[in-house]
């Protein structure tokens, strides 16, 4: 299969639609307009976002056509679902073959740079734990073939820059990369309402709104795991690519 758009960039890879909006929309956004191509791959539908949590295949079009939205609004040259995994139930399929699906679409693309979940899943979902550990299985694979991406990074949210290191979560601490999109807060801000269905975007939103109103610097953070930054990182590194 061939693209229209050139290899290299940076790519996603989430486990449902609105995970790149909280996530990572900000750094892919800066790196669109910087001229890099950026791509998502999703494993899910979504379907089983509705509110009483049933899936319900329909829902998974209504989420499929939210992420195109936010894919837009954020600037992504290229979005891809995969086939076969249920929402919540991505850990119910064999891993390898989730693994071996991950990296065929990584080789036929070949990005610099992949962003993915780390082991605690930001949120502690098991989709985005699954997820996170088959990509970096993936690259890893990759590797064995001397096409592995240059950078993995996990997605290491800073809710607060000036919090107290201490009073920081796992994957806040964690953080080697802290990546500036007070410039494109606002195109994370539309992707986040692009997600209608989901009720619990309503914070997410307040509190980014609340960010952009206040005028300081708005920050995604990642941790880069491949090549691994050794800790102590005490000053963040500003790129991703
Ligand atoms: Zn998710």
């Amino acid at each position: 299969m061939s693209y229209p758009i050139a290899p290299g960039g940076l790519a996603a890879v989430l486990a449902h639609p609105d995970d790149e909006s909280f996530a990572c929309a900000g750094s892919l956004a800066v790196a669109h307009a910087a001229g890099a191509t950026t791509r998502l791959l999703v494993a899910t539908r979504g379907e089983a976002g509705t509110p009483d949590g049933m899936p319900d295949q329909s829902f998974g079009d209504t989420r499929e056509a939210e992420l195109i939205c936010a894919a837009r609004t954020i600037g992504l040259d290229e979005v891809s679902l995969l086939d076969g995994y249920a929402d919540g139930g991505i850990a119910d399929q064999p891993f390898d073959v989730l693994v071996e699906e991950i990296a065929a679409w990584l080789a036929e693309r070949r990005p610099s740079a992949v962003i993915t979940f780390g082991p605690h899943g930001v949120t502690g979902h098991p989709d985005h734990i699954v997820i996170g550990s088959a990509t970096r299985w993936a690259v890893e694979r990759l590797a064995e073939s001397g096409i592995a991406p240059n950078a993995v990074y996990v997605i290491s949210p800073i809710f607060d820059p000036g919090a107290n290191l201490y009073d920081l979560s796992p994957e806040e601490q964690a953080a080697t990369h802290r990546i500036e999109i007070t410039g494109f807060a606002d195109r994370k801000l539309a992707a986040l309402e692009c997600h209608a269905s989901q009720t619990d975007t309503a914070e997410q939103i307040a509190a980014l709104r609340a960010a952009i109103d206040s005028g300081d610097p708005i920050f995604e953070g990642y941790q880069r795991v491949r090549p691994i930054v050794p800790a102590p990182h005490p000053v963040f590194d500003t790129a991703l690519l």
